[in-house]
């Protein structure tokens, strides 16, 4: 890998006698690893070697076509990756921001570790990447997220001291993401960790207005550079005295401690975690974990409100096809979603590019599931399912309308499987299964 000269000159005199190991790990393969939905997952991972201290991590690679990703079963992310989002560590009692959050992988994980119920709110200003956010939180089904498009500063004079906990993965220099994607090198110069620097101060402010007193926020960038962390935690600890740095409980083997001398000399620094890969088996990252002091206030996420509205067109549709009626729906305009009520009404103000799972719309009074309705329920919950052959289910990626049987005389949606994953829907009627399989998705 062809390194800028000035990146090789300013690692030498930082690193020292490690930098050659460093140096040397740029060319070096990047880490492919994924992490799997437990829930979910049912296939075999013997060959898969774990993730130490990342319970759901292995390493691997789970292509875009394969039937465990098309099932949302598991997402692919590099294991320094995935260690971020462990560090927030929210549960479902907490209400949560991921304030830059597209592609999408620290808040599947997020929402996983809730267990698929409160309050997470990830956030995308790039409305293009919120689309993106939007498809691979909709493909692993989860019922707690809602994806806004907003700039930070919006969204902090919206939620001033609300979000119990945040996560800032900044927009960066990228230099851990080097091996990955060597296109981002040439972006690369000098002075750009400065200017990012810049702009992470700007995005932490807005995001330590949100943040609630007995709140913890995690900051966390995929770059070495000591001015975007350290050097952006030092001015953030001096310029706000109700802030303080955690320690990271039982942080992985490899993973080294923060540098003071990298930032104002705050020994405090070291409770900080740097990722680097010749010395943890994962790309780059620095993680720090900050506490504003204070105490929580008790902002419980009400229960849901009844469903006494639920339309015909739907309870038709429950009937056939499911063992139980959906709880949590709410409609806008002629969309169906399903999410707790409460949490739509406290965010309902926002660019919202998700609310939440879109189950489906009316048209010509009759109710028009979506694909998202699929992945987000248990397999258990669908009366009728059709397992699908290899070739059925190749065929149905592509496009194409199935035959399944003349005798077959139900007219009805189905749920549609493959190696005992639910991965799509279809409209059965008379022996033949209509393609509903979603554009953007076909593939083979
Ligand atoms: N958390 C994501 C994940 O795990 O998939 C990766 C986030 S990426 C490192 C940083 C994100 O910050 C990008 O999606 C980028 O569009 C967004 N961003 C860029 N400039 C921003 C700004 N001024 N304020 C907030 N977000 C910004």
């Amino acid at each position: 890998m062809n390194l800028p000269n000035d990146f090789i000159q300013k690692y030498r005199k930082l690193l020292k006698n490690e930098a050659f190991a460093f140096l040397s790990s740029f060319s070096q393969k990047p880490i492919s690893a994924f992490r799997i939905e437990s829930q979910r997952f049912h296939s075999d991972l013997s060959i898969y070697q774990p993730i130490p201290e990342i319970p759901s991590g292995y390493y691997g690679k789970i292509s875009g076509k394969q039937i465990e990703f098309l099932s949302g079963a598991v997402y692919s992310q590099e294991p320094s990756a995935m260690y971020v989002a462990q560090v927030l560590a929210p549960t479902s009692k907490d209400f949560v921001l991921d304030l830059c959050a597209a592609p999408g992988g620290k808040t599947t994980y997020l929402a996983s570790q809730m267990g698929n119920k409160g309050r997470l709110l990830a956030n995308e200003i790039d409305l293009k990447r919120a689309k993106i956010l939007t498809e691979n939180v909709g493909r692993m089904g989860y019922r707690n997220v809602v994806v806004s498009n907003e700039t930070p500063e919006n969204l902090a004079n919206k939620f001033p001291t609300t979000f119990s906990k945040i996560l800032v993965d900044a927009p960066c220099s990228g230099e851990g993401m080097f091996r990955k994607d060597p296109k981002a090198i040439q972006y690369w110069s000098l002075a750009y960790p400065k200017s990012c620097a810049k702009k992470q101060k700007r995005i932490l402010k807005a995001a330590l207005r949100m943040l609630s007193p007995g709140g913890t926020l995690v900051y966390s960038t995929c770059t070495f550079s000591p001015e975007e962390n350290e050097g952006v935690i030092s001015t953030i600890l001096e310029e706000n005295p109700d802030l303080k740095l955690s320690s990271i409980p039982n942080p992985p083997v490899g993973a080294r401690p923060g540098e003071p001398s990298f930032g104002n000399n705050n020994p405090e620094l070291r409770k900080c975690l740097r990722f680097y890969p010749h010395c943890f088996k994962g790309e780059g990252q620095f993680v720090a974990k900050i506490k504003k002091v204070g105490h929580l206030s008790k902002s419980k996420l009400k229960t849901r409100i009844r469903n006494s509205r639920l339309t015909s067109e739907i309870k038709n549709f429950s009937d056939v096809i499911l063992k139980e009626y959906l709880k949590d729906i709410f409609r806008v305009s002629d969309q169906y979603y399903l999410l707790n009520q409460h949490f739509y009404e406290e965010v309902k103000d926002l660019h919202l590019i998700k609310r939440g799972v879109k189950i489906g719309s009316i048209k010509k009074n009759r109710f028009i599931p979506h694909q998202e309705l699929f992945l987000s329920l248990p397999k258990q919950t669908f009366k009728r399912i059709i397992s699908l052959n290899d070739e059925q289910f190749k065929a149905y990626c592509h496009g194409e309308e199935l035959k399944i049987g003349s005798n077959e005389t139900l007219k009805s949606w189905i749920a549609l499987s493959y190696q005992d994953y639910i991965f799509a829907f279809g409209h059965l009627v008379q022996g033949n299964i209509k393609n509903f399989y979603p554009k953007n998705l076909r593939n083979y």
